[in-house]
Order: structure tokens, then sequence, then C-alpha cells
């Protein structure tokens, strides 16, 4: 694609992705304009506000480890990246991710090639996992893979804060508006409409609006398979103490992590109570009774007496291809650069995410992480870069 170190950027969206594109961007020397275009300061509808802000190198693909390595790393050093004061509470307490019997080959596998790519995964058995994390009952478990170092969560509000003044600092402007329609010329984008009845016209345009992109660039008659899917978080207290509890992913695929005083988790809903989300914030409490609570108890007895606190509920972006990312330019309208589709593991790749698109834009190649995998070309073919380890 065409790069450039001036000219007008615009960015839609101005949660994680957005406001990482931005300051890489200017780090990148970038010299032109950027401009973010937000609908809602607050973002109390982004997925950024409502996630788990949680971090795992337990990917089974190298392009999602090396992006978490990257954050991991980012965030331990957050202070020398974004001054003194830059505090996202970093907790570096590991992913127990557990396996039944027929998973055990395969989880061995993929930890190896983690490793490989520089995570720091250790392979435990049932006997290493009920001494290491006493309380929680093992009995249906033959694995335990468990990220000892470059996995754990922060805050994901206090990073957006962060990142959005340091790109601000560096002369980003953050415009309060929604985009409402595209303006083309050919094989460019060549400005967007915004609800208040103006326009701004930009060189690049990248596409960072979260669980909303799909249906904002069916406008353009792009067919980008990225919907919102509604995921609930439960907040609560419990007697269960255990110094080193981590993030913990269960067989049943609940997960559970220490948050305060108490924990949070959560649990997919059934295919058929997962219908996309269109503006739906509702909690869905009744996966606490039914689904949840019970599988909880199950494998941490002590968590029979749990106390809810309160629940909320967000918007994954799913791409429903394949759970994966959306990075780069579109094969027809060549400056407009998706950073979106990220499915639940958007806030830890951002860091990465905002330094490949800077890349793109500023030097017109990929020069630290290759993403061309997470290109739109696979989109455009159906061909699916399949991630086996999605929660
Ligand atoms: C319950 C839950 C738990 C999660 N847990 C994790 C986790 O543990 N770890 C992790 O890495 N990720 C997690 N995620 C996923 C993560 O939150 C997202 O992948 C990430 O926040 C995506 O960032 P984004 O900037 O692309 O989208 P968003 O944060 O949704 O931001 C998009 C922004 O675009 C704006 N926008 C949209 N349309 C327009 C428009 N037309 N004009 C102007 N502005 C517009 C929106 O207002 C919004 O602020 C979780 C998500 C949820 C919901």
């Amino acid at each position: 694609m065409s790069h450039a170190t001036s000219g007008r950027v615009l960015i839609i969206g101005g949660a994680i992705m957005g406001s990482f594109s931005a300051w890489a961007l200017r780090k990148a020397g970038y010299a032109g304009a950027i401009t973010v275009v937000e609908q809602d300061p607050t973002y109390q509808f982004s997925s950024t506000a409502l996630s788990a802000a949680s971090i795992r190198t337990q990917f089974g693909t190298p392009a999602n480890i090396e992006m978490s390595l990257y954050a991991a790393r980012m965030f331990r050093d957050i202070r020398l990246v974004f001054g003194e004061d830059a505090d996202i509470g970093f907790r570096e307490r590991g992913y127990l991710i557990l396996g039944g019997p027929d998973q055990v080959a395969e989880r061995v596998a993929a930890a190896e090639m983690q490793r490989a790519h520089g995570a720091d995964i250790e392979v435990l058995g049932p006997d290493e996992l009920r001494e290491r994390f006493p309380g929680i009952d093992f009995g249906d478990v033959r694995i335990g893979t468990f990220g000892a170092r470059h996995e754990g969560w922060f805050d994901a509000w206090s990073l957006l804060s962060v990142v959005r003044r340091a790109a601000r600092a560096l002369a980003v402007d953050y415009v309060h508006a929604t985009v409402t329609a595209f303006e083309t010329e050919g094989a460019a984008v060549t400005g967007v409409r915004l609800s208040d009845g103006q326009s701004l016209g930009c060189d690049f345009c990248v596409l960072a609006a979260g669980a909303w992109s799909g249906r904002l660039v069916a406008a353009l008659g792009i067919d980008l398979p990225v919907v919102p899917k509604k995921r609930t978080v439960f907040a609560f207290e419990t007697p269960f103490r255990l110094n080193n509890f981590p993030m913990l992913f269960d067989t049943s695929g609940l997960w559970v992590r220490p948050e305060g005083d108490g924990y949070i988790g959560g649990i997919q809903p059934l295919p058929e109570h997962d219908a996309d989300a269109d503006g739906d914030f509702v909690p869905q409490h009744a996966l606490l009774e039914e689904t949840y609570w019970p599988l909880l108890a199950t494998r941490i007895p002590a968590m029979e007496q749990l106390r809810l606190q309160r629940a909320w509920a967000g918007h994954y972006e799913v791409n429903t291809l394949d759970h994966n990312g959306v990075v780069g330019p579109h094969d027809e309208l060549t400056n407009l650069i998706f950073a979106t589709g990220f499915s639940g593991h958007g806030v830890m790749h951002a860091p990465a995410v905002g330094r490949a698109v800077a890349e793109l834009i500023a030097y017109g190649e990929y020069r630290s992480i290759d993403l061309s995998a997470l290109g739109w070309a696979r989109i455009r073919t159906a061909t699916p870069m399949v991630e086996t380890i999605v929660y």
C-alpha cells in the first residue's frame, strides 16, 4: 500500500484500538494531522471499558502470541513508556487453562509452540496442580497449562486513559461525533460524514469502531463479518482465598479470576442464546444461576458460597469467520485500514495492532510483527486463520 509521513489520518473509534493507533503513528514519526472521531467520550458502551482486561500468551497462532508478548512487556514497563504516573495495575499472575484426558496431547503441543515463540508456559499434571492450587477440585483434569510470565490482568480503563492522554499530548485531535457515512473517489476513502452534518477529509481512514465496525462499512458494500455478541461478567465475593489464584479457564468453558477483594467471572452463552446483540447491554443473569455458579462450585467447592455484587454486559466484536482480528488495508479501497474484529482479545492486542497500523501508514509495510495473516485477503477469500484457543 502507499505510505506517507504527512497528510490526514482519520481514525473511526477512539477506544483502545483507535487510541493506540493514533499514539503509535506519532511515535513512528508521522507529522500530518491525526483526527480520532469518537461518538461517546464517556466510552460507557465500548468493549474496552466493559472488558475483563486480561492478557494471555496461550494462543494457537504465532501472531497472537507475539502481540501478547509485546503488550505484556509494555504493561510491565508502563511507567517507562508513558511516564511515572502511568499505573494500569498490571498483575502478572498467569492464566491456568485446564484440560481433560482427550486434550493432553494437543495442549502439550500448543505449549511447545507457544514456548518456541517466547511465551513462558508450564505444563502441569494433576498432582502438581493440586499442590500449587489447593482448594480447586482437579478430579477430571489431566493437564493444566500455566503462563508463568507475560499473563495476568490489568485495568483497561486506566490503559485507555494513559494512551489517550499521551496521544493528545502528541497533537492527536479527538472529535466528539458519530461517523454516519463515507465519501469515496475511485479506490480511496476521501472522507467521512458526521452526525452534525459536517464532512472530514482524509488521506488514510482507520476503522477502529469495535463491535460497530461491520455495520458501519456495510454502507460501502464491504462485507466485514464483525458482529456484536453480548458477554456478561459477574463480580462476586466468596470466602475462598488462595494467594496465587490465577486467571482460571475451566474445562467447562467458565473463567474466574480475582478482582479487588473478590472475583469476576463468566461463561459464553449457548449458541441458541447468542444472537447478535444489537445495542443490548442487559446482563444475562440466568447464566449465573443455571450455568456458571453450579460449574464453579463443582470446580471450587468453597465457591458454593457466593454473593453476587454486580454484573455487567459488554459486546465482543466477533469476527464470525475465525475469531481473529482483521488488520490492514482493504483490497479495493486501499487507504481504508482495518483494526477491528478481535473477538474478545482486543485490549491485550491493541498495543501491537496500533503499532502495526502505524507501520503500514508511515512505512507501507510491517516492520515489527508481521500481521499479514490477519489481513483482509482471508476475509475476501473466506479462508479462516483458525485460532484454536478461543474464550
Ligand atoms: C465482557 C468482555 C470481556 C472481555 N475481556 C477481554 C480480556 O480479558 N482481554 C482482552 O484483551 N479483551 C477482552 N475483551 C475484548 C476487548 O474488550 C475488545 O476486543 C477491545 O476492547 C476492542 O477495542 P476497540 O477499540 O476495537 O473497540 P471498542 O472499545 O468497542 O471501541 C470502539 C469505539 O468506537 C466508537 N464508535 C463506534 N462506531 C462509531 C462511529 N460510527 N463513529 C464514531 N465512533 C464510533 C465507539 O463509541 C467505541 O468507543 C472483552 C470484551 C468484553 C465485552
